[in-house]
């Protein structure tokens, strides 16, 4: 478990959503499982963090066909 503040303190106002566990802006958004009881949007690395945790070994999907 890590928390990262943010030094760049904009003030954004819901321009730019944060990572509901880093508190990191998301350049890409993803939308936590509803079995993570994560309240808000991940962030690409938590996202696939969380996937990891929760689907060990079987979460990368990879498209090499
Ligand atoms: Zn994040």
């Amino acid at each position: 478990m890590f928390f990262i503040r943010t030094k760049k303190s904009k003030d954004t106002l819901g321009s730019k959503e944060k990572c509901a566990i880093c508190n990191e802006e998301i350049t890409m958004r993803f939308n936590p499982m509803k079995e993570w009881s994560i309240d808000g949007s991940l962030c690409g690395d938590c996202y696939s963090k969380k996937l990891s945790e929760h689907y060990p070994g079987d979460h990368t999907r990879v498209n090499l066909e």
